[in-house]
């Protein structure tokens, strides 16, 4: 039996009663995104609900663009969306859906809740009805429009629909109650005007419909059994029921709430996502740092690491915020299987063996996954000139310092031993290169004399290896709970361009994550690169915030 997608929760659980006791019989759900900005990993909880819930119970899961609000909206995102949904492994039913294919439809439903006596047009201002609509303490007050002849309302509606009045000059509200406890239910606006391109239906319309007036509908109209959203239309729902209610559509989907994924370190909204990339401090939507699936996928995830780490967050009815560093330890925990291991030099610096003969060079056989043999081995060039991490020399070390200081032997990873004799400066008194001597006898990393070195450094051949930039990326914000644009790290990029690898790597790396032995795993970015093959780190190999994670 395969792997369930969703363990079990409150909302399975309604659905295994709705299925016990006939209420239905299969299980139809929806994703509902908005077309205004790229998705995030907030939502692939969703989606993984969702699309996860319908493939476990073999039912169907629609994608519908919530396309109603013109201003915001546009095919790129749309088509991005798309394309990050199947990334990350989930198909829909049949074709994508849109809310504006119900524009007809919605209209109709309008229509007959006006003539039910339910809906009147409102002519007061936006600031009326704003401050008529009360507050938590205060009850709202009646519009003096609010029991206008029925003939009237549909008059005005029908010429509002035909252009006839000013933008913002009246709107059509459903008629429920004023004085409501829920502030949803003091006549909800329904249809405003709004003279706007739409990605669609281009030109056709000046009005166009709510949120809570056109989700629920559609929701029907698509046969949807089970309506799965975020905490934040729980008080919403009294509205979507007493429109499904009052209109003549059998179909009453039921919706329910669950707690959205918020995330350590991250801002999620894509209104705030947005203001990242329009004041340039990311580079786009689909910047590595972003946490966006675009971003991520740019960066090197793999998207069963997000699919998982999604469905690891908890679905209940109780906020809450997971900490970054499981999402990073998932991506981890799956890159530590799959990423066969290289070398690459992050910060070069030149090693000069003396008793290395010029002109020879050897091979040095590796392993390409230390746990797992099925991965194999590969051939390495080896000579007298390499280089080996800037990091890994130090001048004045003390003797925890088990790499390379004068004096000190070093094990290159696989190759030999290697002692550090002197190191060379230039005229600033940086070091610019290591003069070191290798024992012979010491070939693949152990030495026939039992002597023992602590240290174990990487390294790649000066003459054979190539070159590449690295980009190296941290949280985008320091702070655990960023409030904005203050709270970012300023020192969440840096761009490495003279960084090393070994051979027979980059003509092969497209589509491949490599671990970079101690360095991290890493991803060819051949989206942006200009001269030289780009390198993203996806990860480090450790996780360098988990102290401040725990302040969290
Ligand atoms: P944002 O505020 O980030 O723009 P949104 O809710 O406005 O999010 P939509 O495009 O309307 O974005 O969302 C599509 C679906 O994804 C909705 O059903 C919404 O409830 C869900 N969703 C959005 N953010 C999250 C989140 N952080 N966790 C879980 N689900 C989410
Ligand atoms: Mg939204």
């Amino acid at each position: 039996m395969t792997e369930k997608n969703v363990s079990e929760n409150f909302i399975t659980q309604i659905i295994d009663a709705d299925l016990a006791s006939g209420k239905h019989t299969h299980v139809h759900t929806r994703f509902p995104p908005e077309p205004n900005g790229f998705l995030h990993v907030g939502h692939v909880k969703s989606i993984c609900l969702n699309f996860g819930i319908a493939e476990d119970y073999q039912g169907l899961c629609n994608l519908r663009f919530d396309d109603t609000n013109p201003d915001k909206e546009s095919v790129e995102y749309a088509q991005a969306i798309q394309s990050d949904i199947k990334w990350l492994g989930f198909k829909w039913h049949d074709k994508v859906r849109y809310s504006s294919d119900y524009f007809d439809k919605l209209y109709n439903y309008a229509i007959e809740l006006i003539e039910k006596g339910l809906a009147y047009v409102d002519e007061q201002s936006p600031e009326e009805i704003r401050e008529n609509r009360g507050n938590f303490t205060t009850p709202g007050i009646n519009s003096p429009y609010r029991d206008r002849p029925v003939a009237e309302s549909l008059d005005l509606f029908a010429r509002m629909k035909a252009g006839e009045f000013d933008d913002g000059s009246m709107v059509l509200r459903a008629k429920i109650d004023m004085q409501s406890g829920n502030i949803n239910m003091r006549d909800p606006i329904l249809y405003r005007i709004k003279r706007a391109h739409h990605i669609r239906t281009g030109d056709k319309w000046c009005i166009y419909s709510m949120y809570d007036f056109t989700h629920c509908i559609s929701d029907a109209l698509e046969g949807i059994t089970h309506s799965i959203c975020t905490l934040e239309f729980e008080d919403h729902r009294p509205l979507y029921d007493w429109v499904l209610d009052n209109i003549s559509l059998e179909c009453h989907p039921q919706q329910i709430e669950f707690n959205r994924l918020n995330q350590s370190f991250t801002m999620m909204s894509k209104r705030k996502l947005n203001e990242l990339v329009e004041k340039g401090k990311v580079d786009g939507w689909d910047d590595p740092r972003m946490p966006t699936v675009s971003g991520m996928r740019r960066r090197g995830y793999m998207p069963e690491s997000i699919r998982h780490y999604a469905q690891r967050s908890t679905v209940t009815k109780k906020p809450s915020t997971v900490p970054m560093s499981l999402l990073e330890d998932a991506v981890r925990q799956d890159l530590n299987k799959v990423a066969p291991r290289i070398m690459g030099v992050i910060k070069p610096l030149k090693v000069v063996i003396e008793n290395y003969p010029e002109g020879q060079s050897e091979m040095i056989t590796a392993k390409n996954h230390p746990m797992d043999e099925s991965f194999g081995t590969r051939e390495l060039p080896f000579g007298r000139e390499l280089y080996i991490e800037a990091d890994d020399y130090k001048e004045n070390a003390n003797r925890k310092f088990f790499r390379f200081t004068e004096g000190r032997e070093v094990r290159l990873r696989y190759a030999y031993y290697l002692t550090c004799q002197r190191a060379i400066k230039d005229e600033d008194g940086n070091v610019i290169e290591l003069i070191c001597t290798y024992d012979p006898e010491t070939k693949g990393g152990s030495s026939p004399d039992g002597r023992k070195v602590k240290g174990t450094i990487h390294w790649v051949s000066a003459e054979f290896a190539d070159d590449i930039e690295v980009r190296l990326y941290d949280r985008l914000f320091n702070k655990p709970a960023p409030k904005g644009l203050g709270d970012l790290n300023t020192n969440s990029l840096e761009i490495i361009e003279n960084a090393k690898i070994e051979p027979n790597i980059v003509s092969n790396s497209e589509g491949v994550r490599y671990q970079f032995e101690r360095m991290g795993y890493f991803y060819r970015d051949t989206t942006h690169e200009n001269n030289k093959p780009v390198f993203n780190r996806i990860v480090t190999l450790r996780d360098s915030w988990a102290k401040l994670e725990q302040q969290n």
